[in-house]
């Protein structure tokens, strides 16, 4: 027999292990352990599994442990989790040769990887951390840099008007599982940034996310001024002058630490412009290490930098007036031997006009091998919107090509339907989610299974969001909704969601601009629809926080019988919640705003269906019979008659096939006609809009080719 406390001592060691790769929170079975252990708690801690553990006495977890036999779950965590970190034969190892030696640096300034870690604040940084999670899962030589908000995005309080307030709360850095980079005398690495006036310094926290290593700069350090100590805090915070002072630690403080850890980079890649200074640090390395002009180091870097640009709205491309510029580049610009005005030409797209700002973007486009949108729809507007670059080649030849994002499966996918993939789909589901063959295993599954694991799957998005709604309720001493919180919504309506950045393009409130005719649907006797929204504005955008107060106006009409409900602080945690438990996902930007999009995917892979603007991914995906198209993809100048259109083809769809087809049922009950659309959508869409397919597709398509030129070039 096993001593206990020998046992005892393991299950900490190993608890603990579990906790410090972010590795557990992409496997049901691991986190069912932190939810056995104790539910309230585990939820208390916002899923954060180090402040959980800290937070349960030693002998209470034993104990609970014992109760619930829970000590050969761990022990197989343990080992599966070892086994993940030493596998071999893995589609890396077979595909990535040439960047074994030198591996792949991605750099982003956000990383959306779980609620617990809050350094994302929408869609770019979901992304990154999907990307981060599919590389670990293919085992992709691939390193993440970034910056640690001190104070994350923030955390959305909605007063009793509906107005926006933000809360910014300190992250306790020892409840994360990070550890500081040390040299070889046990002293934290400092990576240090000269400005005109002075410096800028960063220490370095490393994050394991499966086999990946994410390495994130902080400036909270000694040394920095009392500004610049606060210059990490937040993300998307202050003004201009915080914001390059931000991008100059990601880009060149980030290229940096690759120097210290004698890192080469195979591949540079940039996700969105804000770390495109790395390309500037790389050239200094090159000409200091190679002996070789400016010119000759900033081709060669080129040809192993790619590019991936995330946005058509024009303020979404981070621009630099030339005295913020020069003063905080001249110090670096000099020791690149550039005047001013050649300094300024890298970031212009017209070099000889002196008053044009230094564009990030334009820097990563002009010193990129390859550029790549994050659909087919954005790529083409990429290329319009970035043509004077290239002025002598015709549109079409504009080298901005595309990969369409996709999103990290075992991240998004309700514990409940992984069970179901693993027994239909086929045992080994997950290491073969790109080919398409295993996906049409779906249709054999009876569509009552499929339809009852999808309503337990909205029962508990229902049940969420009655307590987040009873939490606020407390907060504003509303009484009414404490006590009515049990009967808000219904989980035999048709639950719409529609969560997403209150942006004004995004148009997050287009469904409410026919108040009547919304209502009707609502009031519906026999078919009504109940809709949940969530999203937070800019703290700086006003118009983003009217569209949220709109909304907010509309939840408190007595007609709606609480029938629209807004969920606050839309975050990780939340978006898995609503993704795996809605029926329709409702979508509906400005087309062609949206870049790609990418929560209506999280719905495919849970069983509820699209219903979305012709925009991003959808108009690449949507094939008449797996989801909803709100119009044909027409676009006006006008943004108003756009709208307008817009909201009648919505109305039309809801109303003649959305809202028919679900409440069509037979004798059992069942919307058969309704679960064969979301068949199509599964089969049709779940091999393709993940993050896997992504992940392979910047490989084969960008990395490799870029890391073979890097070594021809320097061997
Ligand atoms: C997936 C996700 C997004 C991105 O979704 P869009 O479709 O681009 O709006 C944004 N925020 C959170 C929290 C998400 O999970």
């Amino acid at each position: 027999m096993t001593n206990p406390s020998n046992q005892n001592s393991h299950l900490h060691e190993r608890l603990h292990a579990l906790a410090q790769n972010l590795w557990w929170a992409w496997h049901p079975e691991v986190i069912r352990i932190f939810t056995d252990l104790d539910p309230h708690l585990w939820r208390e801690a916002d899923h954060n599994p180090i402040a959980f553990l800290n937070s349960m006495p030693p002998e209470q977890i034993e104990l609970r442990a014992s109760e619930l036999v829970l000590h050969s779950r761990i022990n197989y965590a343990f080992r599966r989790l070892n086994e993940y970190l030493g596998k071999e034969h893995t589609w890396g190892s077979i595909h990535c040769g040439n960047l074994w030696s030198r591996p792949v640096v991605y750099l982003s300034a956000e990383f959306g990887l779980h609620e617990s870690l809050p350094i994302y604040s929408g869609g770019l940084g979901i992304l990154a951390g999907d990307h981060l999670k599919s590389a670990s899962d293919l085992d992709i030589p691939l390193m993440g840099i970034g910056l640690l908000y001190n104070q994350g995005y923030f955390s959305q309080r909605i007063s009793k008007e509906g107005w926006q307030g933000e809360e910014y709360v300190d992250l306790n850095i020892h409840q994360l599982p990070l550890e500081p980079l040390l040299d070889g005398n046990g002293n934290p690495q400092i990576v240090r940034v000269d400005i005109r006036e002075g410096f800028l310094l960063a220490r370095i926290w490393k994050l394991q996310v499966g086999r990946i290593r994410l390495l994130l700069l902080d400036s909270n350090v000694d040394g920095n001024s009392e500004e610049d100590r606060q210059l990490t805090s937040r993300l998307y915070g202050g003004n201009d002058r915080t914001r390059i002072r931000q991008e100059l630690l990601l880009g060149i403080g980030g290229a940096r630490i690759l120097q210290m850890l004698n890192i080469i980079p195979g591949v540079l890649h940039l996700n969105e412009g804000h770390s495109a200074f790395a390309i500037l640090e790389e050239v200094r390395r090159i000409m200091q290490d190679d002996g070789i002009p400016f010119d000759r180091a900033r081709r060669r870097v080129s040809l192993y930098t790619v590019f991936t640009t995330h946005t058509p709205v024009a303020a979404g491309h981070d621009r630099f007036s030339p005295d913020l510029t020069e003063e905080h580049l001249g110090v670096f610009r000099e020791t690149l031997g550039l005047s001013h005005d050649d300094f300024m030409a890298l970031g212009r797209v017209h070099p000889e006009d002196k008053g044009e700002p230094f564009c990030m973007t334009v820097l990563a486009l002009k010193n990129s091998r390859r550029a790549n949108a994050v659909s087919a729809i954005h790529s083409d507007i990429s290329r319009r919107m970035w043509h004077a670059l290239w002025p002598n080649r015709p549109e079409a030849e504009v080298a901005i090509g595309h990969i369409t994002n996709g999103v990290h499966v075992l991240s998004w996918l309700a514990p409940q339907m992984h069970k179901l993939f693993e027994t239909r789909l086929a045992h080994n589901w997950p290491i073969r989610m790109t080919h398409q063959d295993i996906w049409e295993n779906i249709a054999a599954i009876d569509n009552g299974e499929l339809w009852e694991v999808h309503q337990i799957l909205n029962t508990r998005l229902i049940n969420f969001v009655r307590r987040r709604l009873a939490a606020r309720a407390e907060r504003l001493g509303d009484q009414d909704t404490i006590q009515q919180a049990e009967s808000i919504l219904d989980p035999d309506i048709l639950t719409i969601g529609s969560a997403r950045r209150l942006a004004t393009y995004k148009r997050g409130d287009l469904i409410l601009s026919q108040p009547d005719r919304l209502l009707k649907m609502i009031a519906d006797p026999d078919r009504p629809i109940q809709i949940i929204f969530a999203g937070k504005a800019h703290p700086q955008d006003n118009e983003g926080k009217k569209i949220l107060q709109s909304i907010i106006e509309h939840t408190k009409n007595p007609a709606v019988k609480r029938r629209i409900v807004f969920v606050e602080d839309y975050d990780y945690n939340v978006a898995r919640h609503l993704v795996q438990g809605v029926d329709v996902w409702l979508n509906t930007p400005r087309r062609p705003l949206e870049a790609c999009g990418t929560s209506g995917q999280k719905v495919v892979l849970n069983g509820g269906l699209n219903l979305s603007v012709l925009d991003g991914w959808w108009n690449e995906a949507y094939n008449g019979r797996n989801g909803f198209a709100i119009g044909r993809g027409g676009m006006h100048n006008d943004p108003n008659v756009q709208l307008q259109r817009d909201a009648e083809y919505l109305y039309d769809t809801l109303e003649k096939e959305v809202i028919p087809l679900y409440y069509d049922r037979d004798a059992d009950g069942i919307p058969h006609q309704w679960v064969k659309r979301v068949k199509n959508s599964m089969i049709s869409l779940g091999w393709l809009f993940n993050a896997d397919r992504m992940v392979r597709d910047y490989a084969l398509r960008l990395y490799l080719p870029a890391a073979a030129a890097n070594s021809a070039e320097t061997v």
